[in-house]
């Protein structure tokens, strides 16, 4: 069992063996965890949250549930779940969104640019966007609206996954250090790999 923290607004990375189990800990509470992974052999095949939606036939994912690539391989199983509250459909936080959003040119932290640097360690080239598994994210939706609102997570509340095949995977803890994203405060995370 290896234990790791990830410090606020940064990211690390992995590489899994088909049947290896992956704990992510919101140690404090109220922290989101973009959760992005890529198969070792085709780096061009990674996690699609499209396909996740479509073969579990719905947004939020229960124990049991798979996530899936971009060729419908199966990655990654939940087993065991806390919180029951997460989001498939908000990309990754990058620099050009905080530009947008907060109407200045200072660099921002941000989940792509803490996914692309966890990854390169196995030779994966850079992403320009990343559509992440938003582990604790809370987006309520309703057809015609999103609403980015505080996580469900308390402290301690976890979510394991396991490896469904050979898989490097990536984790940031979300940069977003305003709004309801992480409620307001940037925070680390801890994960286990069994
Ligand atoms: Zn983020």
């Amino acid at each position: 069992m290896q234990e790791f923290i990830i410090e606020k607004q940064s990211g690390m990375g992995w590489k899994l063996s088909k049947g290896q189990t992956i704990t992510v800990i919101d140690i404090e509470g109220q922290q989101v965890a973009d959760f992005f992974a890529v198969l070792p052999e085709d780096h061009k095949d990674f996690l699609c949250p499209g396909n996740t939606i479509l073969i579990n036939g719905g947004l939020q994912l229960k124990p049991g549930a798979v996530l899936y690539s971009s060729s419908f391989t199966p990655l990654f199983k939940i087993v065991y779940d806390d919180v029951g509250r997460h989001d498939l459909l908000c990309p990754c936080c990058s620099a050009q969104m905080y530009k947008l959003m907060l109407k200045n040119d200072a660099y921002h932290p941000n989940c792509r640019d803490n996914i692309n640097g966890a990854l390169r360690q196995f030779g994966v080239p850079e992403f320009i966007s990343i559509q992440p598994f938003n582990i604790f994210m809370n987006m309520p939706t309703t057809p015609d609206s999103l609403d980015v609102s505080r996580p469900l997570s308390k402290a301690g509340d976890k979510i394991t996954l396991l490896a469904e095949t050979d898989v490097l995977v990536a984790i940031a803890a979300c940069s977003a250090d305003f709004g309801e994203c992480n409620a307001g405060v940037c925070k680390p995370l801890k994960v286990v790999i069994e």
